[in-house]
């Protein structure tokens, strides 16, 4: 890259923590959020701060980007103060999950002004992005991948996965329904189980030990269930935003999404009941006030 400085654009839940990592590391970044907390917080790590995503694209020419939405990611990238006018900007990497459709029409119109679009969804929560150990995939020119690989090795384990923007994207959404069915279909076993007299601790050790382990029974159900904290650091709504870009996915594809409409539903209703801003475990919360019981586990006590 031409300029040593990097530039970032949304220091979100995911977005705050992959930067930290790039100034642990000694790099020097300009960023820019709209929440002025969070610019704060990197500010005080040593980052510089740009007004917009234009100054940002005025300094550097290689910027991150980590969005929640996919209008979002279209009014950084493309709107009246977005990078695409930058002077100095050559490449973005989209860090966001976007959805195929957005990401593919993002890639054209920055194209057409001579910067490439990485597109770059990223795996693996807000423990993965604190610890660098993200899945990465990634859709480029594979000698742009080669050359930004060295940067995206802070975050995690890097996926190459073809040349064209958006197919990181579909790699994200089939990733993402997998999990979230995980989580929903998880839920329900839970607290069927508990309803049934079952220590839902020992379901967990049960299910870990045989065929049932998934994403959910390591991770979600006994860190942020069973210890009643519902804190896992993605939100229901951004949850339904995936469940939805991946529903509109197999609609154009042809692929029936049987299980995933249903998970659309519950989702909805937890988003409905909890709000969008809840975290996505409370899918569990959805089952247990139908039922009647609770999924406490024995970190809720201690
Ligand atoms: P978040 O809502 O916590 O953070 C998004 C950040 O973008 C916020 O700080 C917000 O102020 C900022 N922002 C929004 N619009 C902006 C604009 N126009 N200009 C500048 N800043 C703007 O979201 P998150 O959980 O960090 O997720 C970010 C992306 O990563 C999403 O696409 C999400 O689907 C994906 N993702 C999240 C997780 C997770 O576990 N949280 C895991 C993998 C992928």
């Amino acid at each position: 890259m031409s300029n040593d400085r990097i530039g970032f654009v949304g220091l979100g839940n995911m977005g705050l923590p992959i930067a930290r990592r790039l100034l642990d590391a000694g790099l020097k970044l300009v960023v820019h959020d709209l929440n002025p907390k969070a610019v704060a917080e990197a500010q005080s790590r040593g980052a510089e701060v740009a007004g917009s995503a234009r100054e940002v694209a005025d300094q550097v020419s290689l910027v991150f980007i980590s969005l929640p939405t996919p209008e979002a990611v279209n009014a950084v990238t493309l709107g009246s103060n977005g990078l695409i006018g930058g002077k100095a900007v050559r490449t973005v990497v989209d860090l966001s999950t976007t959805g195929p459709k957005v990401e593919m029409a993002v890639g054209e119109a920055l194209a057409a002004r001579s910067i490439t679009l990485v597109d770059c969804p990223v795996s693996g929560g807000v423990a993965g992005a604190r610890k660098g150990t993200l899945a990465l995939m990634a859709a480029c020119p594979r000698p742009l991948f080669d050359e930004i690989d060295p940067l995206l090795a802070h975050f995690g384990k890097r996926f190459y996965v073809g040349d064209q923007p958006g197919l990181a994207q579909a790699m994200k959404l089939i990733n993402n329904i997998v999990s979230a069915t995980a989580l929903a279909v998880t839920s329900e076993a839970m607290v069927l189980g508990v309803k049934a007299g079952l220590d839902p601790d020992t379901i967990i050790e049960v299910m870990n030990a045989g065929s049932a382990r998934n994403s959910a029974t390591v991770d979600k159900i006994p860190n942020f269930v069973l210890t009643r904290g519902f804190d896992f650091g993605f939100s229901a709504g951004l949850s339904a935003k995936d469940i939805r870009l991946c529903l509109e996915l197999g609609e154009q594809q042809g692929v029936p999404m049987i299980l995933g409409n249903a998970l659309r539903l519950l989702m909805g209703i937890t988003r409905q009941r909890f709000g969008d801003d809840t975290d996505m475990t409370s899918v569990c919360r959805t089952v247990e006030e139908w039922a009647g019981v609770e999924v406490r586990g024995r970190a809720a006590a201690s």
